[in-house]
C-alpha cells in the first residue's frame, strides 16, 4: 500500500492553496491616480493595492519594509516610470516581467520637462528630460487604461473579457470628462497664474492654459532667495492672477509671496492637487481629481478682485 507522507501532503495542499489564491492576481499600483484607473479596469474581478496613500507627495517618498514585501508579492505592479517612482528603481530590479511602466504605454504622449523663466533651471536634476506627470491629460489616461487592461488580461486570462469591457466603459467616461473639462476651462485659458510645482504641464497643454511658472523647482527642496525675489516681482507686477498651493506641502511659502504684494496686486490663493490627497482611493478618484483641478482653476481665475 502506498503511503503519502505528511510533507508530501503539505506540498500538495500548498499548491492547491496557491492556485486558489491566484484566482485574482495581486495587483499593486504606485500612485492614487494610477490606482484609480487600475481599480476601474479590475471592477468585478478584484481590487488593486495602493502603495502611496493619504496626502503624501508623489516625490520624495521613502520605501518602507512593508512596501518592499508588497512589491515582491505582487503579480503585477503598475507605475508611471523610473523618472517618477525613483524610490522603486532598486526595489524593482529583476522584476521587469511583473512591472508595467505606463509612461512607455502605446499612445501615451510625453511632454518635455519645462525649463527657463519661472520654470525649472539647468541645475535641477530631479526629473529626466520628459515630464513624468503623464496622468493629468485624460487622453493619456485613456492610453493608460488600454495598457492596464492588456497587462491584466495577459496575467489573468480568465478575466480578460471583463477587463476589456471595463476598459471600454472607462474610456467612454474619460472621453466625456475630457469634453467637460475643455468647456469648464475655455473662459480662463489666457489668464496667468503660478503653480506650486511644475506638475500640470499635461493638463495645461491639453486645455490650452497659460501658466506663468512654478514656485518651486523641486518640491522637496527649499526655494532659494533669488527665486523668491523673482516670484515676488511676478506677483507684485500683476503678471499672475492666482497662486496655487498644494495640499501635499505647507502653505507658508505661498502665503509669504502673497502678503508681500502689500495689496498692490490682485493675486488670490487657490489649491491644486495633482494626486487627490483628500479623495477616497478607487475608480471614482481619477475623474474627481481632474474635475477638482478644473474647478479650482476656473474658480480662482474668474473671480473679480
Ligand atoms: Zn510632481
Amino acid at each position: 500500500m502506498m503511503q503519502i507522507s505528511r510533507p508530501l501532503l503539505c506540498l500538495i495542499f500548498g499548491f492547491l492553496g496557491a492556485a486558489a489564491a491566484n484566482a485574482e492576481p495581486s495587483v499593486l499600483a504606485t500612485l492614487k491616480p494610477v490606482h484609480s484607473l487600475v481599480a476601474g479596469v479590475m471592477e468585478g474581478a478584484g481590487k488593486p493595492e495602493l502603495l502611496i496613500g493619504g496626502a503624501l507627495s508623489e516625490h520624495s517618498y521613502a520605501l518602507k519594509p512593508s512596501d518592499a514585501r508588497k512589491l515582491r508579492a505582487a503579480a503585477l505592479v503598475f507605475e508611471i516610470g523610473p523618472d517618477m517612482e525613483t524610490y522603486l528603481i532598486g526595489a524593482l530590479a529583476g522584476a521587469s516581467g511583473r512591472v508595467v511602466v505606463l509612461e512607455q504605454a502605446p499612445g501615451v504622449r510625453l511632454q518635455p520637462a519645462r525649463r527657463g523663466g519661472l520654470w525649472g533651471d539647468d541645475g535641477d536634476h530631479d526629473h529626466g528630460p520628459t515630464d513624468p506627470h503623464i496622468w493629468l491629460d485624460p487622453q493619456n489616461a485613456i492610453a493608460m487604461t488600454r495598457a492596464i487592461a492588456e497587462a491584466l488580461a495577459k496575467t489573468d486570462p480568465a478575466h480578460a473579457g471583463l477587463y476589456r469591457t471595463n476598459a471600454a466603459r472607462q474610456i467612454m467616461g474619460l472621453e466625456a470628462l475630457d469634453r467637460e473639462i475643455a468647456a469648464t476651462l475655455a473662459p480662463v485659458k489666457n489668464r496667468p497664474y503660478l503653480v506650486f510645482h511644475d506638475a500640470y504641464h499635461y493638463f495645461e497643454a491639453r486645455y490650452g492654459l497659460h501658466p506663468a511658472g512654478a514656485v518651486t523647482v523641486a518640491p522637496d527642496r527649499p526655494v532659494g532667495a533669488r527665486r523668491i525675489t523673482e516670484l515676488r516681482q511676478a506677483v507684485a507686477s500683476g503678471r499672475t492672477i492666482c497662486l496655487f498651493r498644494e495640499p501635499q506641502f505647507p502653505p507658508k511659502l505661498i502665503e509669504t509671496l502673497d502678503q508681500d504684494t502689500g495689496g498692490r496686486s490682485s493675486a488670490r490663493i487657490g489649491v491644486l492637487d495633482p494626486l487627490g490627497a483628500e479623495l477616497e482611493p478607487g475608480p471614482k478618484l481619477y475623474p474627481a481629481l481632474i474635475r477638482n483641478l478644473a474647478q479650482s482653476l476656473a474658480g480662482c481665475l474668474t473671480k473679480k478682485s
